[in-house]
């Protein structure tokens, strides 16, 4: 009993010192804290709204801030073209129209040369391998040093996984074939192709079928199975080649604009950090768990005809990709700095997964 009373007083005791520590006690008892802030913050994207995997994950960033803010931070997600293009969420949170954007960092290379390093480069990382360089390499730094200037702190936020190399309207049996196509594909990959003789754009997710199916483009890269089902690209192309060497695990980013966030009280930060930590983990386990069946869907049921890139092929596109990553990185003293990060990390994990993952796939595969 008297344990049990010590208990209680202790108990009884803590909760009076925490409301003394509050002060402003009333006769009535110790009245409640002040009314925290509560802020409404807009989140543009440069997905339709509710786009499986990319979406879906933006709106998972924006719910868990709401609820794990208890309300005092809420977030509402537009879709590309709601607010903004798809392709203006970056200008749009850098001034501040909205406070958060999600999207992809290698959409911004006319603003930043280095940005696709940040997203992914063509031969490049992995989704693991991209997030050790981001969280305990060094890339993270980079990043936030590269959008302080403007006015944005960065937060990876999803990863698509190894994409798909894309969709074309007739097969590519040679590199000759490549020559003279017309093509969707961003980044540094797209640079890579222009090399080989095609001929490169980049045009919004939501534009791609029509651009496709009427001929504007003979090909086009998006995601992967799950994402690329979503918007029917096999009605207007059957070839689907893989691996996707331009994306090899693609880092999305949420971009906020820097005065709000600076604004937010040190919790508020922590919850937009964990929210997008959070994501960086579920869109990745979304499209793993997703790509498969849609996979499935799009061979059995659609007629997809699935095939590699010949080795001829590849082969030229990695050493073209070198050449290409090598020459971006000399543009400027910033870019060199970024690659010379990343260099130096995926030479030394390339090793580590290479007996590592690697090995264990090709075990896993044999028969
Ligand atoms: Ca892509």
């Amino acid at each position: 009993m008297k344990r049990r009373e010590l208990i209680k007083g202790l108990a009884a005791g803590s909760v009076v010192g925490l409301a003394a520590c509050k002060g402003n006690r009333t006769a009535a008892g110790p009245a409640a804290p002040a009314a925290a802030a509560r802020r409404e913050w807009k989140m543009y994207t440069t997905w339709p709204k509710n786009f499986p995997g990319l979406g879906t994950g933006a709106n998972r960033v924006a719910e868990l801030i709401t609820k794990m803010s208890g309300g005092r931070l809420t977030v509402t997600v537009y879709g590309a073209g709601e607010r903004v293009p798809a392709l203006e969420v970056f200008d749009a949170v850098a001034q501040g129209s909205a406070q958060m954007g999600h999207s992809g960092s290698y959409y911004w290379k006319g603003k930043a040369e280095s940005s696709p390093f940040f997203c992914s480069i063509p031969f490049g990382l992995t989704a693991e391998e991209m997030n050790g360089w981001l969280y305990f390499g060094g890339g993270l730094e980079l990043w936030r040093e590269l959008y302080a200037g403007f006015n944005l702190v960065p937060f990876p936020a999803g990863n698509s996984g190894t994409q798909m190399g894309g969709w074309f309207r007739k097969e590519i049996n040679s590199l000759a074939d490549l020559r003279g196509l017309k093509m969707r594909i961003p980044g540094l990959g797209g640079e890579v192709l222009a090399r080989l003789g095609v001929t490169t754009v980049n045009i919004p997710g939501g534009e791609l079928f029509t651009a496709l199916s009427s001929g504007t483009i003979d090909a086009t890269e998006w995601v992967g199975p799950y994402n690329d089902l979503a918007f029917g690209l096999y009605k207007a192309a059957k070839f689907y080649y893989y691996p996707g060497w331009h994306e090899p695990g693609s880092t999305l980013e949420c971009i906020v604009n820097k005065p709000a966030y600076e604004a937010l009280e040190p919790d508020l930060q922590a919850i937009v950090a964990a929210a997008c930590d959070a994501v960086t983990t579920t869109m990745q386990a979304e499209m793993t768990a997703r790509n498969q069946a849609a996979l499935q869907e799009l061979v059995g049921k659609h007629g997809v005809k699935l095939l590699p890139f010949p080795a001829e092929v590849l082969q030229a596109l990695m050493k073209t990709s070198e050449e290409v990553v090598a020459a971006s990185a000399g543009k400027d003293t910033f870019t060199q700095r970024v690659y010379a990060s990343y260099k130096a990390y995926r030479d030394t994990v390339i090793e580590n997964s290479r007996i590592g993952t690697q090995a264990f796939l090709n075990a896993r595969s044999a028969r």
